[in-house]
Order: C-alpha cells, then structure tokens, then sequence
C-alpha cells in the first residue's frame, strides 16, 4: 500500500477510521459463507461518514491506482464484498457502516431517506413507526445494508407482492470512481429530468459507484389479517409449482417459499425443533395470507398435511424453519451458494435433475419467483465443476444463473450463460466509460473482460 495514499486517506478520515492492523482488517476480509476468504488480502479498510468522505477516499485510490471493494453488511453471497486474492493493485475496502443517518419519512410522498449503510431492519423500523411498511424483507435483515440491497437489487420474501429492491428505490446518490458525486436522495417522487442513477446502480453490485444515500418508497401497511403463514407439505416440486400457481390467485398472498426435505432436517437438527408436519413429506411450501386463502390451498388434492400459524407467534414459528436454512447449512460446513431463477414449467425438472448434477444437494428459497437456493454440501471452496454443472442445466431450461445475489465474483466465469456477446460488450463499455481504471470492485460481474481487469 502505497504510503502516501494511506497519509492521505489519514488525513481525510482520521487515523481510527483507516484500518491497516491485520487483526482489525480480519472480519472485513471474510464472506458470509466463509467460502470467499481473502484474508490478509485488504490493504486498508477505510470507514467514511460522509458522502463527501467517499468521494476523497474515491478520488485519492482511483489517483493512486488502488482498487475499491465497497462494503455493506457483507452479507451477499457471491464474493463481491471482500477483496480479490491475488489481484496485484492494493485494494481498500470501503465500508458503508457509518452512513447509517435516517432522515424524517416523508408521510405525503411515502416516501424514506437514509445513508446507505442503514441497515434493513432500521429502516423497516422507521417506516413502520410511521405508519408504513417497507415493501422488501428477507432473512439476513439485521446485517444487510440499503446500498448493499441497491448494489445487488435484493429480492427477498415479498417479491411476489411488491417486487425486488429496484421496485423500492425512488432515487439515490451515489459517487464515481474519480470522486465526482451524482444523484440525489431528496425530492419529489416525480422527476423525470434525465438518468435515473437509483435505476441504473440496481444489481451493479458496486461495480460502477458507490451508493451512499437512498430515497425509499414506503407501502400502506399490509392488513395484520394477512401476515399468517401456513406450511403444506406436498411430494414434488411439481405439486409445489401447481401450489404456488394456485396460490397467486388469491389476494391476500404476499408470500410462497419452498425447502426441500434435506433443508428440514438440518433445520430441526440445528435449533433442536419438531418437524412442523405430522406426515414427513419432501417439499414444503409456505405461504403467507389470511386465514381464509391460506385454507383454500390445504384442500388441493396432492397437499398431504399443512400447519397453519393462526397467530402472530405460530406464525413466527412457521417461518422461523425457513428462515433458519442459510444458518443451519453454514453451521454444517461451508456450501456453494447457487441462487437461479427457472421458468415455473422447469422447476420440476430442475429439481429433479439437480440431483444427477451434484452429490449433495440442499435446495430452497422463494417459489413463487421461480427462485431456488441451490446449496452445495461437502465440496472444496475452489471447485468450480459441479457449479458449472448447475449453471449449464439452469441455462438450457432457460432459468438465470442469478435470481437474487447478482454475479459477484462466484459467477463471473459463467456471465455468458445468461448474458450474449453484444450485452456483454456494452456493459463493458458503460463500465470504461464511468470508471476507466477499473478502480471499482474489479472482478466482479465482468472479470475476463477489458475493463474489469
Ligand atoms: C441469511 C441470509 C439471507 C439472505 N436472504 C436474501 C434474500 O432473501 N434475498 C436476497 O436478495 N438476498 C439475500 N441474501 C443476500 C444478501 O443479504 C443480499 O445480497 C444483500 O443485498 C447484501 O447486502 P449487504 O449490505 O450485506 O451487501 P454486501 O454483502 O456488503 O455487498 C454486496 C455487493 O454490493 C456491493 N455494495 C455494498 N454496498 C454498496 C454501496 N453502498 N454502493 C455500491 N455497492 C455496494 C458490494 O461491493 C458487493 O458487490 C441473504 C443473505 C444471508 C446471509
């Protein structure tokens, strides 16, 4: 690391806030998954508060020709949050931790401004003190940041109802590699005065700027009567599919999930629980609704035994077996997490075939889009073979290879299974022209192309 540059963030930041010391790099050098470890890799971690922080540290590495990894909750699941092992440039990893301010809701907009590394939970707290509700949810809520789920246009439980993180980002601001600041966070919904940087930077997992405040569009709050949740088990994903389509009839659905028999057992077996079904089956779906449209699926011919949360607590209950997978998995070992997406009418097969792919598979996630968590158990974190396998079979039943997580570095030796040449090419011509030097999060998304180097 180039002395003077860590002279200069020093001066910009403040000595505390310009991590050099192995022990105090550790925890930002490391993924979720323990897959992703680049330990030792971090030439500084830097911790900016302001947006005007961000664009020195910005300007001072693209200078300096260091690479910037920013960083939120560094809970995304394919690599992109923690430096590149044998990139030779230093790399700095920009956390996101003190751009946690949220601003006052604005009730006659619906609409919520905050730094973007509040938290999810936060800000879901905020809207609902206001008498609103946030449209997103998922699991790792307590960790994830709203840049984090901008960067990597997050989907969640309730994608179904109101769409992923693009559906919920009114506008945002963010910083360019050269320190040079576009975007607002503030004013009226209505703004059609030129690119919208909050609907670019979705999914460009920080490849093209740095996101450092949000405007969020706040929801009327779903009616408590159709918070409950209910757990079918069922013997296919076939009969999970015609479930799942029967379910996105009914109004008050907000939400279809899905874990195979495997994800169960290591459910129970992790936190020590009962089955939530009489009868062991091997798919269970849940969905959340009212009471009403909750009972109309438990009578589909192929349902062979539900529970049915009828208040707030069971229902907590209910979901806390799928919200518990991610950790019950990374307590057995470390996976290969694969998120795609398959058109319902291949969901089956995928399923099915899945199994002939990899030796063990553990599969669930959100059913009603198409989207299933593809874990793999009891292989070695380099190993690329059977996630080839996954990917190509995923590709020829027409699914994406990312659903949810975006490409990362996990996935980039496989972009062209769900991009063509001419896409490629132009993304790599929108990233050249917005960050020449590739100061931004190199290797991710378009490693192997020209200006990703
Ligand atoms: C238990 C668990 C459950 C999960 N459930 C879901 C789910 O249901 N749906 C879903 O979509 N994901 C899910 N995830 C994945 C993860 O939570 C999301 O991808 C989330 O959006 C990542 O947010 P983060 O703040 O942790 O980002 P990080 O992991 O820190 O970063 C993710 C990517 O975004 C970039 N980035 C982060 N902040 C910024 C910023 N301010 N500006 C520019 N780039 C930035 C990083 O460089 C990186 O490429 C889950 C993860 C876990 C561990």
């Amino acid at each position: 690391m180039p002395r003077d540059l860590v002279d200069s963030l020093r001066r910009v930041l403040g000595s505390e806030h310009v991590l050099v010391d192995t022990d105090l790099r550790a925890g930002y050098e490391m993924d979720w998954t323990g897959r992703w470890d680049a330990t030792g890799f971090a030439a500084a971690v830097v911790r900016p508060a302001s947006t005007a922080e961000v664009a020195s540290v910005l300007a001072a590495c693209d200078a300096a020709g260091a690479a910037v990894v920013t960083q939120g909750g560094n809970t995304g699941l394919v690599g992109g949050s923690v430096p590149r092992r044998g990139l030779t440039r230093p790399q700095v990893v920009l956390s996101t931790q003190r751009l946690r301010a949220i601003g006052a809701v604005d009730e006659a907009s619906a609409t919520l401004t905050c730094g973007a590394g509040t938290l999810l939970v936060d800000a879901q707290d905020a809207a609902r003190d206001a008498g609103f509700e946030l449209g997103i949810d998922l699991g790792a809520r307590a960790s994830a940041t709203i840049g984090g789920m901008v960067a990597t246009n997050a989907g969640g439980v309730h994608v179904l109802a109101n769409g992923p993180m693009a559906s919920q980002v009114v506008r945002a601001e963010a910083v360019l590699a050269d320190g040079s600041v576009v975007g607002k966070a503030t004013g009226p919904i209505k703004d059609n005065s030129g690119y919208r940087w909050g609907a670019i930077l979705c999914g460009t997992e920080g490849t093209l700027a740095v996101v450092t405040a949000v405007q969020l569009r706040l929801l009327a709050p779903a009616p408590e009567s159709s918070r409950r949740a209910a757990v079918y088990g069922v013997d296919d994903f076939a009969s999970a599919t015609d479930l799942c389509g029967r379910a996105r009839k009914l109004a008050s659905v907000r939400a279809v999930e899905a874990f195979d028999a495997a994800a169960l057992a290591l459910v129970c077996a992790h936190l020590a629980l009962p089955a939530p079904l009489q009868r062991p089956c091997d798919v269970h779906v849940l969905v959340e609704g009212d009471e009403a449209d909750l009972a109309l699926l438990a009578a589909a011919p192929y349902v062979r035994d539900t529970a049915v949360g009828t208040d707030a607590e069971a229902t907590a209950r209910l979901w806390r077996y799928r919200e518990a997978v991610p950790e019950a998995i990374a307590a057995h070992g470390t996976p290969h997490k694969l998120d795609v997406a398959l058109p319902a009418a291949a969901v089956a097969e995928f399923a099915a075939a899945v199994a002939g792919v990899a030796p063990d598979v553990v599969l669930f996630g959100h059913l009603g889009d198409g989207n299933l968590h593809v874990n793999l158990l009891g292989l070695s974190p380099a190993d690329d073979a059977v996630d080839s396998g996954v990917y190509e079979l995923t590709a020829r039943l027409g699914g994406s290879i990312s659903a949810e997580h975006g490409i990362g570095v996990a996935k980039a030796a496989h972009l062209h299974l769900a991009r063509g040449a001419d896409d490629i090419a132009a993304m790599v011509r929108v990233k050249a022209a917005l960050d020449p030097r590739a100061t931004l999060n190199p290797g991710v998304i378009l490693a192997g192309y020209a200006a990703s180097a």
